[in-house]
């Protein structure tokens, strides 16, 4: 049924980060803006709660739960079979389909490309080019993190016009130890981070709690759920349990409306001028799938079939070892500080550049259950527990995976609580991460020798951790038989339909990948609202390859 109150110039599918944020840019341009999102309202305070109640602390999904009405995967205790895996390996997603989206518990990295990154094509004859250089989205770096208040080291290759908004929070007392005992050999920077160290945006400063994530309980690091409210703030509307599952086009192939399920499976009919798809690198393309008409039978904006294709993340292996001395992480922020001298170089050529990130998370939950589970009980607990919570350590490598045509996202046969077909993931590991990998754990052994380490635990060189920095899935480029999307995200098929989304990053590079998102998403905003795609839509600015 029709529900003709719902309409605007700008309808944008997902109120994730990366939505809301060029949903805000698009409201204060004068336009009208409605964000259209799957789950229900969210609120922190439920969110802590439901954590500090959890059994299983360490599950990071506990306090987002899936609803039938916009499900989402969850892996713990058992796998509810949302994603589906057609392997060969696994790609463990894990996302949060409510307001606010997935960022209520990232754990707020926001790193910048390097410039070289751009250009692996060019420069070292793997993965593709980026249809644009570093320069070209460095204003829109700098407006994101202005917006975020982020801070990080100036050391890490990527130039920058204007300082950090942020300054950097104190460095915990384990990281500034190895920082000390590195140096000669590798320099420890501190990451890049939306992390306040100051009173920003009336949010508080960072206390030190360590529970980054899944969830900041003072909201000191910025997140989706802070850019839904700047959204509404600056005029953007939220339809909430609107669940879209096609997009409609007429003849031309222009998008009229979207198709939505309330949480009763009610359907909605939404109108607008131009449609933005940020519902996340993995609804974004299954929604464009599930939208085939007879005029476009693969699904749109798939005319090439490359819709899906090209998924990628940060895959990361690991070393645990005990320290020569108290190091005591858990004060501080999760994931302060990295050794980033392998993201770019010749070898790029041979294998994959990674960064090597410390984990700052008391050992204190984990080291507790693994006793428990051994059968460890009275004073040999307590003399162990204190030793693991003191000493252990944990390095991981950052991995770039190259886009690969058939590591894809596409639709499985089953389907969800709402009936529509689940989302599939196909996903392998090739021997160019691999290499990275073996050349990773080079560094692993220096770093634990450096450390006086004992008690060396390597992850096994089949278990590569998912980073759930999901890429590539709609990938933006400049030839429309290879990518989904053009130079500034408008979909190649359809005229007024753009894509804003991890997704169209075309290679993964070393860093998390959510700033990137932004910046591309507000630099595709700029593009909007200076006349190409808004309400009065003007010819294509980009004709490359019409065939
Ligand atoms: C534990 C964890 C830690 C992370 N840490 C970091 C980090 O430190 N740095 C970093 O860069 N990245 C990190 N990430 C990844 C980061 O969270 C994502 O890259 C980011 O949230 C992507 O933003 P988005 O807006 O594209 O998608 P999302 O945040 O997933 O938002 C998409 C929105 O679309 C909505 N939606 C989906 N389908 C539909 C539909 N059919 N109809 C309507 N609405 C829909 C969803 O409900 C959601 O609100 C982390 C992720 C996890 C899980
Ligand atoms: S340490 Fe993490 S959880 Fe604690 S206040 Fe700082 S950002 Fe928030």
């Amino acid at each position: 049924m029709a529900d003709s109150q719902l309409s605007a110039d700008y309808v944008i599918v997902g109120s994730g980060i990366v939505g809301a944020m060029l949903g805000a840019k698009l409201a204060r341009s004068g336009a009208s803006v409605l964000m259209l999102e799957a789950g229900g309202a969210s609120d922190r305070g439920v969110f802590v709660a439901r954590f500090r109640n959890a059994s299983r602390r360490g599950d990071w999904m506990t306090p987002y739960p899936s609803i039938p009405s916009a499900p989402h995967p969850i892996y713990r205790p058992d796998d509810n079979g949302y994603l589906v895996q057609a392997g060969p390996y696994p790609y463990p997603a894990e996302y949060v389909r409510q307001v606010g989206g997935t960022s209520w518990h990232w754990a707020a990295h926001a790193w910048r490309n390097l410039p070289n990154d751009f250009r692996i094509r060019s420069l070292y004859g793997v993965g593709v080019d980026w249809p644009f250089d570093y320069d070209d989205l460095e204003p829109y770096y700098q407006e994101a993190e202005e917006i975020m208040g982020v801070g990080g080291s100036t050391e890490t290759g990527s130039p920058r016009s204007k300082p950090f908004p942020m300054e950097t929070v104190a460095e915990p007392y384990a990281m500034a130890r190895v920082r000390e005992r590195l140096a000669g050999t590798y320099k420890v920077l501190a990451n890049t981070v939306a992390r306040n160290s100051r009173s920003f945006d009336g949010r508080p400063p960072c206390g030190g709690a360590n529970n980054c994530q899944p969830i900041c309980p003072i909201d000191a690091q910025y997140h989706g759920g802070i850019a839904v409210q700047q959204a509404l703030k600056a005029g953007v509307k939220l339809q909430i349990h609107a669940n879209v599952f096609q997009l409609e086009h007429d003849a031309q192939g222009r998008i009229v409306a979207a198709n939505y399920y309330d949480v009763d499976k009610n359907v909605h009919r939404v109108t607008g001028k131009t449609f933005i798809v940020a519902a996340n690198g993995i609804e974004s393309p299954r929604l464009l799938l599930l939208s085939k008409s007879d005029k476009f039978k693969r699904g749109l904006a798939n005319e090439y079939d490359q819709v899906g294709r090209h998924l990628m993340d940060h895959p990361s292996t690991s070393l645990s070892f005990d320290a020569d001395e108290d190091v005591w992480l858990g004060r501080g922020p999760q994931s302060p500080s990295s050794i980033n001298h392998m993201r770019d170089g010749a070898f790029r050529g041979e294998h994959a550049p990674y960064r090597l990130d410390f984990t700052n998370i008391s050992r204190v939950d984990g080291a507790t259950n693994a006793l428990l589970k051994a059968g460890v009980y009275g004073q040999e607990f307590a003399d162990k527990l204190r030793h693991a919570a003191a000493r252990e350590m944990n390095v991981k490598t950052v991995l770039e995976v190259l886009p690969h045509p058939d590591n894809r996202i596409d639709l499985a046969d089953e389907k969800d609580s709402m009936g529509i077909p689940k989302p599939r993931a196909h996903y392998h590991i090739d021997d160019y991460t691999f290499k990275g990998h073996k050349r990773g754990q080079q560094d692993f052994a220096k770093i634990a020798e450096l450390m006086g380490g004992s008690n060396l635990r390597y992850s096994k060189d089949t278990d590569f951790a998912n980073n759930q920095h999901i890429c590539g899935t709609l990938s933006m480029g400049a030839d429309r038989k290879l990518s989904v999307c053009d130079p500034y995200g408008r979909a190649w098929d359809h005229e007024n339909l753009f894509l804003a989304s991890t997704g169209v990053l075309p290679t993964s590079a070393t860093c998390n990948s959510t700033l990137n998102a932004i910046a591309v998403a507000l630099r595709t905003g700029a593009h909007i609202i200076a006349g190409n795609g808004g309400p009065a839509m003007l010819p294509r600015s980009h004709t490359l390859d019409k065939a």
